[in-house]
C-alpha cells in the first residue's frame, strides 16, 4: 500500500484549511468580512490584481503600486 504512505505524507503536512499570512497581504483571503468584494484592482496590473487593504493605504503586492486612502 504504497498510496496509503503519500497520504499519511500529506496529511502530516497537516490540512490546507488556513493559509493564514502566509501571502504576502492576503488579499483576498480575508473572509472575515469579505474585503474581497471591497478591494480595488490595480491600475497597474490591471483586473484581477487586488489592492492589499490596509490601515491607511491600498498597495498592490504584485507591482508595488500604492495609493494613499485619503479621509
Ligand atoms: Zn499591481
Amino acid at each position: 500500500m504504497v498510496e496509503k504512505k503519500t497520504d499519511a505524507k500529506a496529511a502530516a503536512k497537516g490540512p490546507v484549511k488556513g493559509k493564514k499570512k502566509k501571502l504576502k497581504n492576503a488579499l483576498y483571503e480575508i473572509k472575515g468580512d469579505s474585503v474581497s468584494r471591497k478591494n480595488k484592482f490595480c491600475p497597474k496590473c490591471g483586473a484581477g490584481v487586488f489592492l492589499a487593504n490596509h490601515k491607511d493605504r491600498v498597495s498592490c503586492g504584485k507591482c508595488g503600486y500604492a495609493e494613499w486612502k485619503q479621509k
